[in-house]
């Protein structure tokens, strides 16, 4: 098993040696690198100021869609239209957001379906993979124009904490934007790589070491804690808050003016102008306060200061939070302080002067802070990339898989459960339910390939599962395992969890396939990732159409007595509408059936709920 390198233009297995961009997917902020003269540099704007594109998107008027600093300059003046912080919902489903739907100034559809969110931007649907994809390629040109030639392959970070489904949604954001991913990598590894830790050739790199990757951005904070031999990394642990960042730090020194000119919180949201006015001047004042000891401005012609110590006393119980998720995580890893090596510093926040030595403090020990904080992952990206171009012949490569092996779902979809270029030996599953009321048996056909639909992957062998008790749809819980071993043989195993009904079959993926099938196949999955993203979306509209149709008949039939006849009769317009959309080839318009009939069937659900809940407790004394 090796990595496939292919040539997008020619088709062609490529041998080692060429660019690979490292690319660091933020949360605020998105950056690419590459190796230059055998050292990795971040590629800057056109204006060579900054390497930061800031992860915004602004969808102005037409078809135009602006990423990166314009887009953030819309934030205020057009939330609605105006994307920030899509990486919160890679792989995310409803449920997993529900309750931070205020954090996004955008409309994040928030169905009471387990599927994965989209965003409704004008009269669209986007998924965060198309809009990540936005972004990707919005890098992928700024390291094109600086280099003058075709990128065509990338690793990308995540955190570590990114689960199966983040990690796969970043993949296909990848690929939507025209890169072949070679690897998923997760942050701190490459912020330790930036620092040569864990590299062949740094002196103990055979050696055992457990470091400290301590991550504070603008929005979010992670911790990581991760243990090295022999150039691999594995995370022990991981800790952090994902709303607890610079930002928090701007809005202690904003609470604090506003107290000093005894002017009411409430004005922030009252004069938009204002609030921002005051947030940029207190992001002004904390990134002086970095290498000065006060801080003079005017905010509405009155005269604002703030002082180091007083920004640190402001800071104190934020910087604590972090201290006590450093704690938690080494709990975790079920080490002390003691046990950590190495602590590398990353993110913008980490510049605060009390920040580097409380952290210094509590590990007891120095940190790693020579480098940038922002390119620190980017650059750790592109050292990774360099490692898997065949740059660096010292280090060990892994035995990986070539093509992602997965199952097939409702409407011929590929499911993937073991992502290409996963290490082996490498375990992975998820659990499925039935479609059918009372359905006793289960097909499971297993495929290997990248493509959307399973006619254009490749059939690896299918059983079925055979005398599921019946139960009513989705009741079912049936979990599918897929076990690679290191020889490469996947075993497929399905287990209905309420029965422990069980069957399973062996099988070996690369059999019969040449590198230059193998080529093929990753070529042909780029070359229609759009039109492949296309079907899927509409597949995935339509199931979810189909769903609400099943459940809004029987909710129609089972409260019969409780709705008035006009709403009868709306509810049976909107199933209709939704009956027809569904016939369509255009997703979105089933997507705003889907939305009409929730918005309005969803009050309607509320009080049946009641009323059946009244009728039950008739009588009965609580
Ligand atoms: P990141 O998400 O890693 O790009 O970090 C961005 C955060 O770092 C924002 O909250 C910035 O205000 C903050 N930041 C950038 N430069 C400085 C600085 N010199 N001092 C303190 N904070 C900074």
């Amino acid at each position: 098993m090796a990595t496939i390198s292919i040539n997008l233009k020619e088709g062609d297995i490529e041998r080692p040696g060429e660019v690979i961009a490292g690319i660091d997917l933020g949360t605020t902020n998105s950056l690419v690198a590459y190796m230059k003269d055998g050292a990795p540099v971040c590629v800057k704007d056109e204006a060579g100021k900054s390497a930061l594109l800031p992860s915004v998107l602004h969808f102005a008027s037409g078809d135009t869609i602006i990423v990166g600093e314009h887009a953030r300059e819309q934030l205020i003046k057009s939330p609605a239209d105006t994307i920030y912080s899509v990486k919160r919902l890679m792989g995310k489903s409803y449920q997993d957001v529900r309750g931070f739907e205020d954090f996004f100034g955008y409309k994040v559809i928030d169905d009471d379906t387990e599927s994965l969110v989209k965003i409704r931007v004008k009269d669209r649907f986007y998924t965060p993979v198309e809009l990540s994809a936005m972004i990707l390629k919005e890098l992928k040109e700024r390291v094109e124009n600086r280099l003058n030639q075709p990128v065509t392959k990338a690793v990308i970070t995540v955190p570590a904490y990114f689960n199966d489904n983040q990690r796969q949604a970043t993949r296909d954001a990848g690929k939507l934007a025209g890169l072949d991913v070679l690897r998923i990598v997760n942050e701190p590894t490459a912020a330790a790589l930036a620092y040569g830790i864990g590299r062949p050739g740094e002196q103990d790199s055979h050696e055992q070491e457990t470091i400290a990757v301590y991550d504070l951005g603008g929005g979010t904070f992670d911790i990581s804690i991760l243990q090295i031999e022999n150039g691999i990394f594995e995370v022990l642990s991981t800790n952090g808050d994902t709303f607890l960042g610079g930002d928090d730090f701007d809005q202690a020194i904003v609470n604090y003016w506003l107290e000093e000119l005894s002017i009411d919180k409430k004005l922030l949201t009252e004069e938009k102008d204002f609030g921002q006015e005051i947030r940029l001047a207190a992001e002004s004042a904390k990134k002086a306060l970095s290498s000065h000891e006060s801080y003079k401005s005017a905010i509405k012609g009155s005269a604002v200061s703030i002082t180091r110590s007083t920004f640190e006393d402001l800071i104190a119980p934020l910087v604590q939070r972090t201290l006590d998720c450093c704690r938690n995580a080494l709990r975790d890893a079920g080490i002390g302080t003691e046990k950590i090596d190495k602590v590398v510093m990353v993110g913008g926040s980490t510049r605060v002067p009390v920040v580097r030595s409380a952290v210094a403090g509590f590990f007891g020990k120095p940190v790693f802070d020579d480098l940038d904080p922002d390119e620190v992952v980017a650059l750790g990206a592109a050292i990774q990339a360099d490692i898997l171009a065949g740059n660096q012949q010292d280090l060990l490569l892994l035995d990986i898989t070539p093509l992602s092996l997965g199952i097939e779902t409702i409407g011929g979809l590929m499911d993937v459960i073991i992502p290409r270029n996963s290490k082996i030996p490498t375990k992975a599953g998820r659990q499925y339910t039935t479609s059918v009321d009372g359905q006793k048996n289960l097909k499971i056909s297993v495929f290997q390939g990248e493509r959307d639909l399973v006619e254009h992957n490749r059939k690896l062998g299918e059983f079925i599962l055979r005398g599921i008790p019946p139960m009513p749809a989705g009741l079912p819980k049936i979990d599918i395992q897929f076990i690679l071993n290191a020889d490469g043989i996947l075993t497929v195993r399905a287990r209905e969890l309420r029965s422990d009904l069980a069957q399973e079959i062996e099988i070996r993926p690369t059999y019969g396939i040449s590198e230059e099938q193998m080529a093929t196949m990753l070529l042909d999955s780029i070359k229609n990732a759009q039109s492949d993203m296309t079907v899927r979306g509409l597949l995935e509209a339509r199931n979810e159409a189909s769903n609400l149709l099943n459940s809004g008949e029987k909710f129609l039939k089972q409260n019969d007595g409780i709705l008035s006849e006009a709403e009868k009769a709306t509810t049976n317009a909107l199933l209709k509408a939704l009956h027809e959309a569904a016939k369509g080839d255009d997703k979105d318009v089933i997507h705003r059936a889907i939305d009409e009939l929730n918005d309005f069937t969803s009050p309607l659900a509320h009080r049946a709920m009641d009323v059946t809940i009244r009728d039950a407790m008739k009588g009965k004394k609580v």
